[in-house]
């Protein structure tokens, strides 16, 4: 048997395609598109071609693009200001502070001040909350991209054993938070884990957000499962992920590619956030 490649930049053109749609609803009902407000402290390279792929992909979506580009020496009191002009702003609908921040800024305090409305990557301790307790909110973006790719897949969710393995507050413990929600019988794995194949093994559903290149090979993964690679390293070969590929393709149901496949879903959930954010607070 050979697994079913998962096209994520195929799933995240068509979920671009209908929030292209839905901005262009917005501006028929509201006369104005919803904005996104970017901000950017210091110049670390790797965050300066992030922000410039979500502002582009936001304008071909129809957003406002609204940038802000700080110096590294930035005081905290002046990005607060900052995020509370955007929070006061009605033209700005989804506000994103790209991290990492520089050092000698409190990142916790600066997300916890993005309002809970406008919080577009969900990773204010609000929205963190409301995903914990089951209550619609915005979720982070990375793992709603997870789910929105099993989606597309057709697996089902409910009832399965899905393991995530990695905690991290931005992609493992939220994408498991998501797929309780949904109902998979859900097992959190992590670096603490004491024998990691015998876990992941069991699981229907596996997503692997380990930040190890190639943790992951044939004896980690149940036959036809639905492998979902949310790593993505650099290496002489190329970009690879947590998941060998090659070695996991004959025994899985459904396998992501790394790149093109949850990467793509990254910023097609920022997209579909911002406008969910708008038609919420003009409702
Ligand atoms: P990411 O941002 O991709 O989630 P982080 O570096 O923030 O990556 O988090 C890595 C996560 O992976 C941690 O929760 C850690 O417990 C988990 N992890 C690290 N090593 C292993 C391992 N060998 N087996 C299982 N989980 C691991």
């Amino acid at each position: 048997m050979t697994a079913v490649v998962i096209n994520g930049r195929e799933v995240a053109l068509a979920s671009r395609t209908r929030t292209t749609q839905r901005v262009q609803s917005f501006v028929d009902q509201h006369g104005r598109a919803p904005g996104l407000a970017t901000i950017l402290i210091g110049n670390d390279p790797a965050s300066e071609v992030y922000i410039r792929n979500k502002r582009r992909s936001a304008t071909d979506a129809g957003l406002i693009d609204v940038h802000h580009h700080l110096p590294a020496d930035v005081t905290q009191n002046t990005v607060a200001q900052l995020i509370d002009d955007l929070n006061a702003d009605p033209a700005v609908s989804g506000i994103l502070l790209q991290l990492p921040l520089p050092d000698g800024l409190d990142q916790t305090e600066l997300i916890n001040r993005i309002s809970p409305a406008k919080d577009v990557d969900g990773l204010t301790t609000l929205s963190q909350g409301r995903l914990a307790r089951g209550v619609d909110g915005l979720w982070p973006c990375t793992p709603a991209g997870v789910i929105e790719l099993l989606d597309a897949t057709g697996v089902t969710i409910e009832g399965a054993h899905a393991v995530v393995v990695g905690r991290s507050e931005l992609v493992g413990h939220p994408a498991a938070e998501l797929l309780l929600r949904r109902n998979a019988t859900v097992t959190i794995a992590h670096s603490r884990t004491r024998d990691l194949a015998a876990v992941t093994s069991t699981a229907d559903i596996l997503v692997v957000a380990a930040g190890i290149p190639a943790l992951i090979g044939r004896d980690h993964v149940k036959p036809g499962a639905a492998v979902i690679d949310v790593g993505i390293h650099r290496t002489e070969s190329g970009l690879i992920g947590d998941v060998r590929f090659d070695n996991v393709l004959d025994i899985a149901g459904w396998i992501t590619p790394v790149p093109g496949g949850v990467g793509p879903m990254t910023i097609a959930t920022l997209l579909s956030n911002t406008v969910v954010a708008a038609e919420s607070s003009a409702r």
